[in-house]
């Protein structure tokens, strides 16, 4: 039997309108979300409980992005990622499919919102502001003990 493009469309979408069909498709999209989060937190964590890189957040995996470590502007120029089909332009669960499919390459990390943002900040070098607040912390303590040797 031959089908008509409008005969055809109408199968697809009535695919589409199936709620097995979007549920699938969320199940797979979370499901690989949850690979993805766990597989970067396994350095910080040591088990498969995923968590924010930076501060530690793991109350909840919606709390957590997944972060590219380079920034936006250098890792367009990273070969060994640009080699693999990376772009930052893929984001959601394009970036999702192809972390999967690349076999969780190199140059991603997992952060909270809240590092994630800080990071990106203008004027903050990519660094989120808890690695700035620990490092003054570490000269401050470092001032002190000097101060107590002279
Ligand atoms: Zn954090
Ligand atoms: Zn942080």
């Amino acid at each position: 039997m031959i089908q008509t493009d409008e005969e055809h469309k109408a199968k697809k979408n009535a695919c589409r309108q199936n709620p097995e069909y979007k549920t699938n498709k969320y199940v797979i999209y979370v499901t690989n979300r949850l690979k993805i989060l766990s597989h970067y937190s396994k350095h910080v964590s040591n088990s498969n409980i995923s968590c924010c890189n930076c501060c530690g957040e793991n109350s909840h995996v919606d709390f957590l992005a997944i972060d590219h470590i380079a920034g936006k502007n250098q890792i367009d120029s990273e070969p060994a990622l640009t080699e693999l089909g990376y772009s930052s332009k893929l984001k959601g669960k394009h970036l999702i499919n192809w972390i999967i499919e690349n076999n969780y390459p190199d140059g991603f990390q997992i952060l909270c919102h809240n590092c994630n943002v800080a990071k990106g900040l203008i004027g903050n070098n990519n660094t989120c502001t808890h690695e700035t607040m620990h490092q003054e912390e570490i000269f401050a303590r470092m001032e002190e003990q000097s101060g107590f040797e002279l």
